[in-house]
């Protein structure tokens, strides 16, 4: 199969629709990361993502839809935090979760009886959602175990020959997957971190707990309640470490470990703020620590770009688990299978 890459014109969109409601695959923009898209109603398509991305069977997908009429048939309940939260906060980076309908296929919610809805940001996502005629959908668009996508040039590495189209928006504003949040109690839980963080979802209705795996590996055979948890998602070839104390301690670390990883013939990198002085090692730019959305806008084509250079350590700056930091930290800590350091 050809995988044409191209621009989201009108006419593109319309051809993308038509794919899609035809029950191919089409990776899309949207102001997380890149969707690899198909029509959430059609167990059979749903299938061809599993397989294009090696997708494990257990593991759901996100629905993606245009405007808020489209909830009623795929849902049997609307819970009021949920209002809340899509009154506030779509579209944007947020999944919440509902009580499915029969109209959501197993294959969608992975035999759950949940299913995760969201309302993109990005305007070609949901122009592509309207064109196709029906809710799509999306996982991120990477082969599974890699970082997802956050340009149209990482979708095609991962998914060359694998899908007839992928739709070329730019560079993701968010750049990490959206917050999942089940709303369905008295405290809204955020079961996976993203753009919309705890702040903001306790400060639009009042509470808001967090998932005890968000900043912890899962062991064999544990129960999630998030399955993405359980999978070591977004690991580079490279041995992964995170260092975590003052910036002091953190840099002088950092510089003596790669300095001996050099010298036992290995190929080092540091992921690190730009304004800390690690000389002439090669770093990676989170850029500056005051501003977290950098780190997670880059973040995802920094693990990328390890395994493009064949690097054999990483080292990693932590950041604070407060606002967006909590979602980098959860991302960054699950490459690194939570191996951080604490100074
Ligand atoms: P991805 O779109 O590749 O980021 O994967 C979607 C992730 O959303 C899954 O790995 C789950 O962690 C989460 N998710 C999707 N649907 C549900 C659901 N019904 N219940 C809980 N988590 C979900
Ligand atoms: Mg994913």
């Amino acid at each position: 199969m050809i995988t044409k890459v191209v621009k989201p014109t009108p006419d593109q969109i319309r051809l993308a629709g038509s794919l899609i409601a035809d029950g191919q695959l089409v990776a899309f923009p949207t102001e997380t990361v890149y969707g690899l898209g198909a029509n959430a109603r059609d167990a059979e398509a749903v299938g061809r993502i599993f397989e294009a991305k090696g997708r494990p069977g257990d593991n759901p997908l996100i629905v993606h839809i245009s405007c808020e009429a489209e909830i009623p048939p795929l849902v049997v309940a609307i819970p009021p935090h949920a209002k809340e939260l899509m009154a506030r906060f779509w579209p944007g980076p947020m999944t919440l979760i509902f009580p499915k309908s029969d109209a959501i296929p197993d294959a969608v919610s992975a035999g759950l009886d949940t299913v995760g809805i969201r309302m993109p940001g990005n305007d070609i996502a949901r122009a592509l959602i309207e064109a196709s005629g029906c809710p799509i959908a999306a996982p991120s668009a990477n082969r599974s175990g890699r970082p997802s996508p956050t340009s149209a040039q990482h979708v095609l590495e991962d998914m060359n020959g694998r899908i007839p189209m992928i739709l070329d928006g730019g560079a993701c504003e968010v750049g990490l997957e959206s917050t999942v949040i089940d709303a369905r109690g008295d405290v809204p839980v955020i079961l996976r971190p993203g753009g919309i963080t705890p702040e903001m979802v306790k400060e639009a209705v009042g509470a808001v707990r967090l998932d005890e795996h968000i900043m912890a590996p899962v062991s064999e055979g544990e129960r999630v309640r998030s399955p993405g948890m359980k999978y070591r998602h977004y690991a580079p070839k490279a041995r992964t470490v995170i260092f975590e104390g003052t910036p002091e301690r953190v840099v002088r670390t950092i510089c003596e470990r790669y300095d001996a990883e050099l010298a036992a013939g290995g190929l080092p990198a540091i992921l690190g703020f730009e304004n800390h002085d690690y000389g002439d090692r090669q770093v990676l730019s989170l850029g500056i620590p005051e501003h977290p959305d950098e780190a997670a806008n880059r973040l995802f084509a920094a693990l990328r770009e390890l395994d493009t250079e064949g690097r054999t350590l990483a080292l990693c700056e932590a950041l604070p688990l407060s606002g967006i930091g909590l979602a980098v930290m959860n991302r960054m800590g699950r490459a690194a299978a939570f191996d951080i350091v604490h100074l």
